[in-house]
């Protein structure tokens, strides 16, 4: 047993304060899998966490940091043994149980996935918890039809983490990618990454009308509020929006106009607690479908030690892509 190096969130009387040190080993919590973390990766979530925006954390000290890659060190776990490479996403790490911003971490073996065959450490944390968001909200539309000769697919936010991989994803797939956006300087790289359309994202961020010009056939929206509002209001007849994040905001300002006049879905998508079924599948289709060209364009890379101030960044709207945490 020894100490390693971690970022440390603690609370005082005046907030929430996030700092590189060491933690004791002794202080890991419950779990029947050590894991040596290589790589991790930075989502808005983790933002939240490290800037204190939001209580994403709910117990103090926190090592925050939602997904991790690493290979098992000590188990207990039927399915895991020593050197056995292995990534997770979500299961309160890093808001309940102690997370990846770490190089090393304690958890239930049941959260754990094998990497997925032809992927790097380094690659899994760029696609990370935003990219496999990406495809569960992918593999939704599909669920519900919402096949490429259905018609566009809008995208928002699509130059952020969830954004920039959908955009990719849907592309590959042979969708026509309608992509929303705040930053107009990014057109070329949506663009590159498949985006038929670039849409400012001003025309989707104001208060909306119960209906509108039908314009799409489905949508992926990690912005929520008004934004989300106006892609359902211009949803076409039948169409489906899988929404799983709120960027802009938590409300939802809409009427039910959508839904009973021109029978629109809504479909909600949750990576946190999605049942082991559901992420071996979407990880498995990610190594199929995510175009690993296209996936090194979207990611830059930092080191842990500079994982709290790119959390200011990525609250700011600054983060272009996906960032991914070297550890070791
Ligand atoms: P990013 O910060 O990388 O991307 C968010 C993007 O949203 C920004 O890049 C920006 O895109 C756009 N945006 C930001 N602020 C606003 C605003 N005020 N109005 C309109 N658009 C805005 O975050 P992630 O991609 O990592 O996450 C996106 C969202 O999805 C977050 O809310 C996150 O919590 C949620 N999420 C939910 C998950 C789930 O399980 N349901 C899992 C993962 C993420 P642009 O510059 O192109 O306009």
């Amino acid at each position: 047993m020894g100490t390693f190096k971690a970022v440390v969130v603690t609370k005082g009387e005046t907030g929430t304060t996030a700092a590189l040190s060491t933690f004791d080993e002794n202080d890991l919590m419950d779990g029947d899998v050590t894991v040596r973390v290589s790589h991790s990766t930075l989502n808005y979530k983790d933002g939240l966490a490290l800037t204190g925006k939001a209580p994403v954390i709910r117990r103090f000290p926190m090592i925050p940091g939602i997904d991790f890659a690493g290979v098992v060190e000590t188990s207990s776990h039927a399915d895991f043994k020593p050197g056995d490479a292995v990534i997770l996403n979500g299961w309160g790490t890093g808001e309940t149980h102690l997370g990846a911003f770490a190089e090393k971490t304690r958890v239930k073996g049941d959260w754990l996935v094998p990497l997925p065959a032809g992927l790097s450490s380094a690659e899994a944390m760029a696609v990370g918890t935003a990219g496999y968001t990406a495809m569960l909200c992918v593999m939704a539309l599909e669920r519900h039809g919402i096949r490429p000769d259905r018609g566009p697919v809008v995208v928002t936010g699509a130059a952020g983490g969830v954004g920039s991989v959908a955009t990719a994803l849907l592309a590959k797939l042979g969708y026509h990618v309608i992509a929303s956006t705040g930053r107009p300087q990014e057109a070329s790289y949506l663009t590159a990454l498949g985006a038929a359309e670039i849409i400012d994202r001003a025309e989707l961020s104001g208060p909306a009308k119960p209906l509108a010009k039908e314009r799409w056939a489905g949508g992926v929206d990690s912005v929520g509020s008004h934004t989300l509002a106006n892609v359902l209001a211009m949803t076409r007849y039948g169409g489906a929006v899988a929404a799983c994040g709120l960027a802009q905001g938590m409300d939802l300002p809409t009427t039910v106009a959508p839904f009973i006049l021109r029978g629109v879905s809504l479909l909600g998508v949750d990576s946190v607690m999605a049942p082991k079924t559901l992420r071996l599948e979407a990880w498995s289709r990610l190594a199929r479908d995510l175009d690993r060209e296209k996936l090194a364009t979207i990611t830059s890379t930092i080191p842990l030690e500079s994982v709290i101030e790119a959390g200011q960044a990525i609250i700011e709207g600054r983060i272009r892509g996906r960032v991914v945490v070297t550890i070791d």
